[in-house]
This record gives C-alpha cells, structure tokens and sequence, in this order.
C-alpha cells in the first residue's frame, strides 16, 4: 500500500526541530559561522540536547533509534536552516557513520567515544580517502599489519571532514586499509582511529571553497598501535562496511541540498514579490514564472525519490525487504540529482537577484559554494553514484570498474 504521509512522530520532530532551529541558526548565524570558519560549541552541545547528534543510534548508545526517513528529516530541516549545508556535514556524517561504527564497535569505544559524541562533546568521521584519490577504493595504500590480535596501521587520509573538530573533541575516525592485498576488496579491514592517538599526525586544514564553518583536512598514520577492541567488524569485511556507512550518507546528503535549495526557492519568491522592474514585480513575469516552475517541478520529484529511498532503507533494516544493492541504485539516483538540482536553483534564484545576488550581503553564495562539496564528490562524486545506477541497471557484467 503506497502511503505517503509521515508517521506522526515524524511531523512532531520535523516541527521541534524546525523551531529549534529557527531560534538558534539563522541565516546571520550561519553567515558567522561561515566568516569565523566554526560551528559554536554550544550550538553543538544545543544539538545534543536536542537529540540530533547520532539520532539513529539505539538509546542504550546515546542515540534515539530514530528510522531513516527521521533521520532524513533532520537532515532536510538542517540544510534548510543552513544553507551553507556546513551544520548539515556535521549532523549526516555521524548520523550516518556513527551509525555503523556502534554497530561494529566494542563496549570499550561505546564508552569512550560514541555516547560522549551524541551529547555534542565529541565528533565521529569517516576516513577512507587518500592523496592518491578517493573513488577507487582498491587503490587505497593504508596497510593493517597484524599486531598481536591488534594491527598496526600506516597510511594517509585527506580531504576528511571534520579533521580539527576531531582534534578539539577528542573524537576519531572509521579507517579502513589492507590487511590481505591478494585478496582484493575483500582483503580490507576497518578500525576505530582516535585522531588524539599517538601516531597520528594532522597534515593540514584546506582552505576549502564553502561549506567553512567545518573542517577539511587530512592526517597521516605512522605505525599506529591499535587494539583489537578498536576493530571494528570482521576482518576483510571493511568493503562492505564502508558502503553501508556510504549508502546511508548519501540519502541524508541528498536531503540536506533539498533542504537548502527549498530555502533558496523561499528567499527567491520573496525577492521577485517584493523587486520590481518595467513597473511591475518581477514574480508576474512569466519568463521568471517558467523558471520557478521548473525548479519546482523538480523539486518535488526529487524530494519525493528521497523519502521512497529512505524508506527502503528502513524496509531493508526492519524487514530485510530490500538488498543494499536494490537500495544502491536509488541512493545513487539521489546522491546524483539532489546536490546537481540544488546548485542549479541556487545559480538561478541568484540570477533573480541581479547584482544583489552576487554580493556576500544575500546569502545565496554560501549555499553554492557549500552544495559544490556533494556535486564534486563529497560522499562520492557523480559519475560513481552513475556507475553504480547503470550497473544496477544493466547488471553487473557490463561493469567496467574493477
Ligand atoms: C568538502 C569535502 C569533504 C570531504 N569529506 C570526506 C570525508 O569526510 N571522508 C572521506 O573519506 N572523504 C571525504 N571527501 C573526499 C571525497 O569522498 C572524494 O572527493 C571522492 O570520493 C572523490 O575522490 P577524489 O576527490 O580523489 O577524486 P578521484 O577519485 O580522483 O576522481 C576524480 C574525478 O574523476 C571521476 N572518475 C573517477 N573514476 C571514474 C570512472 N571510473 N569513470 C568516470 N569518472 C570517474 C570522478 O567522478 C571525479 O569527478 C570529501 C571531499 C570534499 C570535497
């Protein structure tokens, strides 16, 4: 049966966390936030409190054993609130990867790492690209040497969000490397890396093009000791793990940039209501009224394929109803079309703006240079989430990919 309302529960938290929002990150905020290049620690800590931090976490862990269509919301409502989509990084990436880090960790990194990081006094990440590039993950050169029943890790990982607020929170990383090279992907396994480890050198801060108000950064791992207990899952299963911790990014990424291109279409409409040219508002212009229809149109196909695919999320969780892999191709399809539908609207609302528009005193320009992250590849770039729809279409004897 199709039904295509939200739960109650979920009205209520879309509700609680709109307001909350409303109240503690507005666009002047978020406008600071991105010039001082920082998320405010209590905003942070707000979060928490708010129960947004790690929300799909089972309570028992901190989190809220939210669904995925919740988490999504949350998501949704954070790009729409901050459209420089900085917050949104920092929400989705431990919603997500925090997620499968407590499903693989041990009581021991529980306890001292992920229930500290859902109150907002620490930070989950995931660190799996490298300098010699991110999307093919059989090339990366991170090795786990075996250590007893621990390992010992050399490697180097950049381009990773959240680099200096692991460092100031103490908080670390999922990483994943070989352990048995002749077996290919499936000869990888993942640990739990504190960033604060020794061993653990930060390489640098980018000065990134958006999304300032989080970190970019990099670190290298020199002869890392790291115990059994911060393994995280079976050995040689890291390939997998990993695109468990990607699909489920990917959703809340989509639904960040839906969220932020439905603030920018608001702040368009309420511009060519109020601006007028040739003795009228610019919104009774049919040429103006073309293009918003248009993006909305797009709009909605997209944000309704982004619950569907949360949902089915939820269905493969709960009931097993769906594979990863049929769940893949749709999580593609948005992690392709959101970020790309996002940037455009932005471009185009910035074009109703005129002059205005180019200037940092509209906010517009923090959204573009923020949704450019998820077009250029944060959480995968384009043409993989494309490779994966057309393998999941064609079938996979027509992969060309190793
Ligand atoms: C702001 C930001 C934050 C990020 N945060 C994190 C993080 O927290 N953790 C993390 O691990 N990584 C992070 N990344 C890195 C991101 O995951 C990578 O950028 C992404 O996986 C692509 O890797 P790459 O940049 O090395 O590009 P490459 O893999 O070198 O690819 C370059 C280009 O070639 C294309 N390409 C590659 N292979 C093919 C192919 N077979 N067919 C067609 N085209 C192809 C790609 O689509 C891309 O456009 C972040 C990136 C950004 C921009």
């Amino acid at each position: 049966m199709i039904n295509f309302s939200f739960s109650e529960e979920q009205d209520l938290f879309r509700e609680a966390v709109r307001e909350w929002l409303s109240k503690n990150l507005d666009l002047e905020q978020v406008r600071k936030n991105d010039t001082n290049h920082e998320l405010p620690q209590s905003f942070i800590k707000g979060m928490g409190d708010m129960g947004l931090l790690l929300l799909t976490l089972p309570e028992e862990d901190g989190g809220s054993d939210a669904d995925w269509v919740t988490a999504t919301i949350g998501a949704e409502e954070l790009g729409y609130a901050d459209i420089s989509v900085a917050t949104p990084v920092f929400y989705l990436v431990q919603a997500s990867w925090g997620y499968v880090i407590n499903k693989l960790a041990s009581e021991e990194v529980k306890e001292k790492y992920i229930r500290r990081a859902a109150t907002g006094n620490g930070f989950l990440g995931i660190g799996v690209t490298e300098p010699g590039g991110g999307s093919d993950v059989a090339g990366y050169k991170t090795n786990l040497k075996p250590d007893g029943d621990g390992w010992i890790v050399n490697g180097e990982k950049t381009y990773i969000s959240g680099t200096a607020e692991a460092v100031e929170m103490d908080g670390g990383y999922f990483v994943s490397g070989f352990n048995d090279r002749s077996k290919g992907h499936r000869g990888m396994t993942s640990v739990f890396l504190p960033i604060n480890m020794d061993g653990v050198e930060i390489t640098k801060r980018f000065d990134n093009y958006g999304r300032m108000a989080i970190s970019t950064g990099g670190f290298k791992m020199t002869d890392v000791k790291i115990p059994k207990e911060y393994q995280l899952g079976e050995t040689n299963r890291a390939f997998y793990d990993t695109m468990e911790g990607f699909d489920a990014a990917r959703v809340l990424v989509s639904a960040s940039c839906i969220g932020a291109a439905e603030r920018a279409l608001e702040i368009g409409m309420d511009y060519i209501k109020e601006r007028e040219a040739f003795g009228q508002p610019l919104a009774k212009n049919q040429g103006i009224q073309f293009d918003l229809a248009d993006m909305v149109a797009h709009h909605e196909a997209i944000k309704a394929l982004i619950y569907k695919t949360a949902w089915m999320l939820d269905q493969k969780y709960q009931y097993g109803k769906f594979t990863a892999l049929e769940c893949s191709k749709y999580i593609g399809m948005v992690k392709y079309l959101a970020p790309h539908h996002a940037l455009d609207t932005f471009r185009r609302v910035m074009y109703w703006h005129g002059a205005y528009g180019y200037t940092k005193e509209c906010p517009l320009e923090m959204g573009i240079r923020g949704i450019m992250s998820y077009c250029i590849g944060a959480e995968g770039s384009a043409n993989i989430q494309k490779i994966v729809i057309a393998r999941e279409t064609l079938g996979r004897d027509w992969t060309k990919t190793r």
